[in-house]
């Protein structure tokens, strides 16, 4: 050993394990860029959100979109596992929520109608006759106000709305906040809460598509959900009110499958969905509790989906029919990405034995979803 190599070990011995161990990434930051303008002439801000293993995070304030997500695959290499479009100009334009935070509520309402308190309400009707995804200007159309976050779990964008009494048709003027958070174990945190100063109805979510390979179809994606039931639907996707159970169908992802395997079967349900398109009950509402894996076998990516909502559901991007061209120049075709969208069952308004939605004045509604990032 050279003199000066063996005086370092030595003074490493020395002073100990603190001074030798690696040097660390760079620290956790989150950036503010202008990202354009609404043709309303709102500007636009998209936050990048950079964690010390490199995982990147782009959140704007327009719909509360999360633009990208840049993640390694199980050599180290980056890729974006989410759709969407490099510009400001691709949102502004018809797209199916890609990313968006959804409300006031999340999924379909029949009718684009529900009774609470006695008293009759009629919401917009953007799904043939039904209600979907909080109506014509959702949350994910609207300009949120945004601030940096910086604690001790990570960096990240707090997002704010007031949606004012009778938007989209709800009750009571109701005050949104999401949390964005990128932590350090590559973990998307998004905490939502609400308050109202009327009874309403509230269910919201994130509508995030993703593709772990980073392109063309996710049918060799193999995905887990910890759900023994799932909630069928009619023809227009609006639930039954049954809890199904799903032994013994295609619906069974409580073992690891290929989403393509059974998509494409005479199952009634996959028939009504195109494939995929429904809402698992999940066992441990309540609690921050592991929803649904997908491991992606080519990139060794995985996501895991850890939620507080009692359902999920899973979406496996059968509407999208290559009308769209998204991401450096990606035309997205039929199954293209999957969304597993945390929430309340679609059509709770309506359904009295499902999990209650209502929003009392005095109450916080809260939810908690985990999007985390692994590689296998
Ligand atoms: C719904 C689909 C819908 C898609 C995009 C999903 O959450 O379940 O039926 O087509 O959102 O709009």
């Amino acid at each position: 050993m050279r003199r000066n190599a063996r005086l370092v070990f030595m003074g490493c011995l020395t002073v100990g394990f603190l001074f030798c161990t690696p040097k660390k990434g760079p620290e956790m930051i989150v950036e503010k860029e202008p990202f354009g303008k609404t043709p309303q002439g709102d500007i636009i801000e998209l936050y990048t959100l950079t964690n010390s293993q490199r995982v990147q995070v782009k959140i704007m304030n327009y719909g509360g979109i999360v633009v990208s997500i840049r993640v390694p695959d199980r050599h180290g290499t980056l890729g974006d596992v989410v759709l969407g479009f490099d510009q400001l100009d691709g949102y502004m334009e018809e797209h199916p929520y890609f990313g968006a935070i959804i409300g006031r509520y999340a999924n379909r309402i029949a009718k684009g109608a529900f009774s609470l308190k006695g008293v009759d309400y009629t919401l917009a009707r953007n799904n043939g006759e039904n209600h979907l995804h909080g109506g014509i200007r959702g949350f994910d159309k609207v300009v949120w106000e945004a601030e940096e976050v910086r604690n001790d779990d990570g960096v990240g964008v707090r997002l704010t709305y007031t949606s004012r009494n009778g938007e989209e048709g709800y009750p009571g003027t109701l005050k949104a906040t999401v949390t964005y958070l990128l932590t350090p174990d590559n973990e998307l945190r998004i905490a939502y809460s609400a308050t109202t100063d009327k009874a309403t109805v509230v269910n919201m979510t994130n509508h995030s598509y993703f593709n772990l390979r980073g392109r063309g179809d996710i049918l060799r994606h193999e995905l887990m959900i910890t759900a023994h039931h799932f909630t069928p639907v009619d023809a227009g996707l609006i639930p039954t009110g049954e809890l199904r159970p799903v032994k013994g169908t295609p619906f069974d992802f409580t073992q690891p499958v290929a989403i393509g395997d059974r998509i494409d079967g005479d199952d009634q349900q996959l028939v009504f969905g195109l494939g995929y398109d429904h809402n698992w009950v999940l066992k441990d509402a309540g609690t921050l509790s592991l929803a649904a894996t997908a491991h992606e076998p080519e990139t060794g990516r995985v996501l895991e989906v850890w939620t507080t909502e009692p359902g999920l559901q899973f979406y496996s991007g059968n509407f999208l029919d290559g009308s769209i061209t998204g991401k450096g120049g990606w035309v997205y075709q039929k199954r293209h990405g999957f969304s597993l969208e945390a929430q309340h069952y679609p059509d709770s308004p309506n359904k009295p034995d499902f999990p209650s939605v209502v929003l009392e004045p005095g109450e916080t509604y809260t939810q908690t979803t985990v999007y985390k990032f692994l590689t296998r």
